[in-house]
């Protein structure tokens, strides 16, 4: 095994063994641009160390070659007195890291070639610069000195000069300094600063090694299922020096503007720097526009550069350089990161130019982004005070009166209230706090927070881990940095997309991207040139979605079918593409008004009591069916018959209780009351979940089920007589045997006989049944006897497998879980392939097999998750249903799956 490469030797595609860094650095240099040579240590080295504690014994010799292989190129040595070389020792892992090692710069650097430098360079003050940079950065990173010390030492130096900035500091201010940080590092770590140049550069990689396993590294990998035994690379890469003189400087670039998109000049410079003074905020940068006046050649030929990274990479790619002297040198690149807009625009501009095709450019987006751009948003124009920033922990602009607890969200929500939860961190007792805010605002904890995951699932905007903002829950106030209170009432505004904390209100505009599916997909024919500022921007980025779109729905073989209960919602759920209703909750047709003839149903003493109750309730769900039907007129509409426990629509039994009571020390009338809490005595249950619902429902209560399949009937019948095309499909819930399926399945088509002959029109309605339980998946084989569909309920089917009670786990202890690395995120939220998604994966090949044409579907929050539309495109199913605004999303990802 080879545990060396040169930059020559490798390229782009051996991220896996070089790192990202490396992998970059090679295709640059074969691309024939100019990176200063160097090698890489693989990711193999690396991972023998981590697991033996010791480097490879073939390692040092194969670092020694290629050492001097470059010594030669350069025509001088490590180190070398009188002319010195000197490397950088960089990290760089497959995915990039926060928690990992940094980069040391000028390593070789010594009490002996310190001067060697500078009679090299011509530049004393250079050379005692870089020294100083060495004993700082390898103090830090490699010794584990507290990095403050040497920053407070350079304050104490520059205050002592009265000097701004570090360039104001001479030659010989430097020379202390660097008496100053060696004497820091012999007091903190008990020897000198290493001399050797060889023992600090293998010191600094044997660094970078251990880093891998720095704490926050294993968290963050973690939190983002990155594996942990993919080890990290370590680049060696001779130094170019952007700190000699105002005609050296470095600079960060981007090839194109990763917050729009649009092409351009992006980014900063900065004259006599090294390394990370751009982005450290030392000194001001300038634009990068402005090296074309600083140093013309250098900046033509980065223009040069850039354009052929953009067509090489085929993407937006993000750089590093340096200017020695009037000479460029490309120290990294890398496809960048973007925002999800100009991911969007980006994609196509790129189809456009010709570098990729629509399929690529699909793969180029992703549902996160999407359904990023279709959340409402503070106005940009708008003037807003920043207050703070903490993590972007689930999107959206919430707007609302500070409140510190629990009890006053909840309290002023009910008097009508918008109210923004501000705490330290939340726990379980914060549910109800969290469910009456708009959102949430936490100082501590990152994105598997309490806050964060409890807010994600309830699709609530939540900004946690906002550390400069100090939380004072017992006065009920917060205050910022820089001293601003906010007190209980006042009102901030959150933005969940960037983790932004305004003070006051901001103003929320719409997306354009909601605008655009609402129009049902058209493009506005609005004149760029006329609209008002920054409509070219949304226009040109409702063009790309719509592009994008356009062929995803071309090339996916998923349809996507809408979970709605009323006219309304499907109307909606149409206008952003659904291809049907795969989930119509029949439950949410007993509330409000109705819920007292449920109750009558459920208190019927005798058969003639229940048919009455049954009797009100036919005519009103038939019009809620007719209004659905119309709506999705010419689209299948699964409906579900009553699902959930019957408990569920009598009051509540300690709100009851008082009321008996109260009656009772009053001596009023409270017949009715008794009746129905003794009902309710009769329905508790200790697990209700588990307990009667469902297809249980319809075989203990005589007429339910029947009244709701007639209901159906007639509405369809009613349909077809206007002429309509309704595709009705009744669904039975929570079906564990076939026999149950076959029973109600008897008495349902019986009653469709009976409205067909009633009404003599040709009546077709599928029957067919939700796969959301162990044994149903485990029995499918059977069931497709009696059923024409399955839609799996996963997440019924998710509970029941891992045996969580969704309500009481995911504020409970999936923080620790996910904390704990046990999941990486929840498996609600996306569908745990291994277990739940195995028993699906089975019950499809077995239910296809007792019946070819079943139809398959997917209802479910995972029906609109993009990693779980990917699965159940994988195991062959024939839709997913999702809410209408997942919709988009979910066409977005069918398409990707498919592409
Ligand atoms: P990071 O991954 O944190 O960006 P890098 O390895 O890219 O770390 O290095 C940190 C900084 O040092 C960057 O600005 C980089 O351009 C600069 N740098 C790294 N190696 C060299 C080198 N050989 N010569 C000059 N500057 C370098
Ligand atoms: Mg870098
Ligand atoms: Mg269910």
């Amino acid at each position: 095994r080879k545990f060396v490469y040169d930059f020559t030797e490798g390229n782009k595609d051996l991220k896996d063994l070089l790192g990202g860094k490396g992998a970059n650095l090679a295709e640059m240099t074969n691309l024939g641009l100019p990176v200063p040579p160097g090698f890489t240590v693989t990711t193999e080295a690396c991972k023998v160390y981590l697991d033996s504690g010791h480097e490879p014994p073939a390692l040092r010799d194969e670092v020694s070659a290629h050492l001097d292989d470059l010594q030669a190129r350069m025509g001088k040595k490590l180190g070398q007195p009188d002319n010195p070389l000197l490397v950088s020792v960089r990290s760089g892992a497959k995915f990039s890291m926060p928690g990992m090692m940094d980069t040391v710069l000028n390593i070789g650097l010594s009490d002996a070639s310190v001067a060697g430098l500078a009679a090299q360079a011509g530049d004393e003050r250079f050379a005692w610069d870089s020294y100083r940079r060495l004993i700082q950065m390898f103090g830090k990173t490699v010794l584990d000195v507290d990095g403050d010390l040497f920053e407070e030492a350079l304050e104490d130096a520059k205050h002592a000069k009265g000097a701004a900035t570090d360039v104001d500091l001479g030659a010989e201010d430097l020379r202390q300094l660097v008496d100053t940080f060696k004497g820091i590092v012999l007091k903190e770590t008990g020897r000198e600063f290493p001399q050797e140049p060889r023992e600090q550069m293998d010191l600094a990689i044997r660094a970078v090694f251990d880093s891998w396993n720095g704490d926050r590294a294993k968290l963050y990998r973690r939190q983002e299922r990155i594996p942990h035994d993919l080890g990290t690379a370590v680049n060696i890469c001779s130094m170019v020096f952007g700190n000699l003189g105002p005609d050296s400087g470095t600079g960060v670039a981007f090839t194109r503007d990763p917050a729009s998109g649009r092409q351009g000049v992006y980014g900063d410079y900065l004259q006599n720097a090294q390394g990370e003074d751009v982005v450290a905020g030392i000194r001001n940068t300038v634009p990068l526009a402005d090296l074309e006046r600083i140093d013309q050649a250098s900046y033509d030929q980065l223009m040069q550069i850039m354009e052929t990274l953009e067509t090489h990479y085929k993407d937006l790619c993000d750089i590093e350089f340096t200017i020695e002297r009037g000479r460029l040198w490309m120290l990294q690149t890398r496809v960048g990161k973007r925002t999800a807009g100009a991911a969007f625009r980006i994609a196509t501009q790129l189809v456009d130019q010709g570098l990729i095709d629509d399929a690529e450019a699909l793969r180029r987006v992703n549902g996160a982004q999407l359904a990023q751009l279709m959340f409402p948003r503070f106005d940009e124009k708008a003037a807003a005070e920043q207050i703070g920033r903490g993590i972007a922990a689930s999107p959206g602009a919430a707007v609302g009166k500070a409140v510190f607890d629990s009890y006053t969200a909840v309290k002023w929500s009910r008097s009508g209230e918008n109210v923004i939860l501000i705490r330290r961190e939340t726990n379980p007792d914060d549910l109800n706090g969290m469910i009456a805010a708009q959102g949430i605002l936490t100082s501590r904890g990152g994105k598997t927070s309490h806050a964060a995951v409890v807010a994600r699932g309830m699709g609530k905007t939540c900004v946690c881990g906002a550390e400069e903002l100090e939380v004072d829950t017992k006065r009920r106030r917060l205050t910022t940095q820089d001293g601003t209170v906010v007190e209980e009432g006042d009102v901030v505004s959150i933005d969940g997309s960037s983790g932004k904390v305004y003070l006051g209100e901001v103003p929320v505009v719409p997306s354009p991207v909601v605008e655009y599916f609402e129009n049902e997909g058209r493009v506005s024919p609005r004149l760029p040139l006329e609209g008002p500022a920054g409509a070219e921007d949304s226009d040109d980025l409702v063009k790309a979605v719509h592009r994008i779109m356009a062929y995803a729905d071309r090339v996916r073989r998923l349809r996507v079918r809408a979970n709605a209960d009323n006219a309304e919602d499907a109307a909606r759920a149409r206008r952003f593409g659904a291809q049907g209703i795969g989930l119509c909750r029949t439950e949410h047709m007993f509330l409000g008004e109705r819920r007292r003839h449920v109750e009558k149903l459920i208190l019927a003493d005798t058969d003639e009591e229940r048919e009455e109750a049954l009797r009100t309730l036919l005519p009103l769900q038939k019009q809620d069916f007719v209004e659905l039907f119309e709506a999705m007129d010419g689209l299948p509409v699964t409906i579900r018959l009553l699902d959930p426990p019957l408990h569920e629509f009598l009051p509540d039994i300690t709100d009851l209780s008082v009321r008996v009571a109260l009656a009772e020390a009053r001596h009023e009338q409270h017949e009715n009351e008794l009746r129905l809490l003794q009902a309710v005595h009769k329905l508790h249950e200790q697990n209700p979940m588990l307990g009667l619902r469902g297809v249980r429902l319809g075989l203990v209560i005589p007429g339910l089920f029947t009244m709701q399949v007639r209901a159906i009937a007639e509405a369809a019948a009613q349909r077809i007589e206007a002429e309509g095309d309704p595709r009705g499909e009744i669904m039975i819930p929570l079906v564990g045997t076939v026999q149950e399926l076959e029973l109600v399945r008897e008495e349902a088509e019986q009653v469709i006989a009976e409205v067909r002959q009633a009404t003599g029109v040709d009546l077709r309605l599928a029957l067919g049944t939700m796969i959301e339980l162990p044994r149903a998946a485990l029995t499918a084989g059977q069931i497709a006897e009696a059923a024409e569909f399955f839609s799996f309920g996963t997440n019924d089917l998710t509970q029941t497998v891992w045996g969580f009670s969704r309500d009481d786990v995911e504020a409970s202890f999936f923080t620790a879980y996910l904390e704990k690395g046990i999941f990486g995120v929840s498996p609600f939220e996306t569908i745990d392939k291994d277990g739940v998604g195995s028993l699906v994966r089975n019950a499809v090949e077995a239910g296809r097999a007792t019946r070819p044409d079943l139809k398959l579907g997917v209802c479910g929050e995972h029906g609109g998750d993009p990693e779980s539309v990917h699965f159940f495109h994988e195991v062959g199913l024939d839709y997913v249903s999702c809410s209408p605004f997942r919709i988009p999303v979910a066409r977005l990802e069918a398409g990707r799956a498919a592409a």
